[in-house]
């Protein structure tokens, strides 16, 4: 039988964008079929207003940890600058209840963290660069959700609304709970691994990020890191978002913010309201931990990851109470493992026990992945 491509990638995320990459420099064909109109998936930056050509507000992912090891040896495969986040300065805490908030000494509270110059789609734009590099490019089809994949002879035959396409074997590195929803398998899977689709939490699922860009980082100057705990809303924990920004003095100044999950009355008020209305709100909760310098904003970011399909279910709405186990090598539920005689391989953060939900593991995930194909 011909196959249109060696290999389909289902999601360009990062545990897509490393399979893909792997296997196009190891020789095989590879198709890359991604929902939305842009790769990165959870990864996303956005440009901070009044500086459109510099992309460096991270609405997803913003950290990498140095216990983190594949992460951790691709960001230095890619050779891509890094900098540490900043921590200096006195933390502050906000009981709610209207009591004035507190400074607190939160160094060694946390452990040190990096980010990428430019934010972390410097990762995804790496990945897909480097997937064009190799003797055969990886051919990317953005806009086409997968809906269908059944086995056909000796491959996988790929159906969206309007492409249908074959592969030797498929890898699919979509978030499980998504693919639960979205993706119908010919013939259908196991039933524990159904279930395992279904049960298991999209990590950040539940998250809404808030990114406020600055003239300056008064907060620094008043000896204060950024950090802040708060019980008083809307957003919960709060952190310098700055980076630096070569050439441009005023550029680089931000605080980001997690909003609290849709689990209080008041979180889903916030998250509900229309987007003027919770900027003001964000604001003068930072003018409250930080001072009234926090008003003067230049610029107001903010992405609902809870509302976005391709990311989570309504499930994901709620936050697990712990970080969940990931992985789950048992040959009934297993999403580590192959299916389908071997032509359907997992991938995705979601799918790895050793830093599952992270970026490390999305990185380790499509490296098994690519690894599980290229296997003999
Ligand atoms: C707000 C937030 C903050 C975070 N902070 C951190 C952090 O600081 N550090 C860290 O390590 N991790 C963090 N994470 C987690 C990190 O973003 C993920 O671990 C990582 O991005 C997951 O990559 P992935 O490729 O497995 O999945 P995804 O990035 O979700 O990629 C899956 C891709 O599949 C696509 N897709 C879905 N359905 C289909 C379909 N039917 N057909 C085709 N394509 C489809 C999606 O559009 C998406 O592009 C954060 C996440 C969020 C949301």
């Amino acid at each position: 039988m011909e196959f249109d491509t060696d290999v389909a990638v289902i999601g360009g995320g990062v545990a897509g964008l490393t399979a893909a990459w792997q296997l196009a420099t190891a020789g095989r064909h590879v198709t890359l079929f991604e929902a939305r109109s842009r790769l990165g998936g959870r990864v996303l930056t956005a440009p901070a207003a009044p500086w459109p050509d510099r992309p460096w507000l991270d609405l997803g992912p913003a950290w990498f940890w140095p216990h983190q090891p594949h992460i951790r040896a691709l960001v230095a495969e890619l050779t891509l600058p890094v900098f540490a986040q900043h921590q200096a300065g006195l933390a502050r805490y906000d009981a709610g209840g209207g009591r004035a908030p507190e400074s607190f000494d939160a160094s060694g509270q946390a452990a040190p963290s990096y980010r990428l110059m430019g934010g972390m789609h410097a990762l995804t734009e790496a990945l897909a660069a480097a997937s064009q590099r190799a003797d055969t490019p990886v051919t990317v089809r953005l806009g086409a959700p997968v809906h269908t994949l059944a086995v056909h002879r000796d491959g996988v035959v790929i159906r969206g609304d309007d492409h249908t396409s074959t592969a030797r074997c498929v890898v699919v590195a979509a978030p499980p709970r998504v693919v639960a929803r979205e993706i119908t398998f010919d013939p259908p899977l196991p039933p524990g691994v159904q279930t395992r689709l279904r049960d298991t939490v999209t990590w950040m699922g539940h998250a809404m990020k808030c990114v406020v860009t600055y003239r300056a980082s008064f907060w620094r100057g008043a000896g204060l890191s950024g950090y802040a705990v708060s019980w008083g809303g809307p957003l919960q924990e709060i952190h310098d978002a700055g980076m630096p920004a070569q050439g441009v003095d005023d550029a680089g100044h931000a605080l980001m913010g997690f909003v609290a999950p849709r689990t209080t009355a008041a979180a889903r008020a916030f998250r509900d309201a229309d987007a003027a209305a919770r900027r003001a709100a964000v604001l003068t909760q930072l003018a409250r931990l930080f001072g009234p310098d926090a008003q003067h904003a230049v610029d107001y970011a903010e992405y609902d990851w809870a509302r976005d399909p391709y990311s989570c279910g309504a499930q994901d709405d709620e936050p697990p109470t712990a970080h969940p186990e990931y992985g789950h090598p048992e040959p009934d539920g297993g999403l580590a493992t192959t299916a389908w005689g071997r032509r359907l391989v997992w991938a995705g953060t979601e799918t790895i026990a050793m830093g599952g939900g992270y970026l490390d593991g999305a990185v380790a995930s499509g490296r098994r992945a690519a690894a599980a194909v290229l296997t003999p």
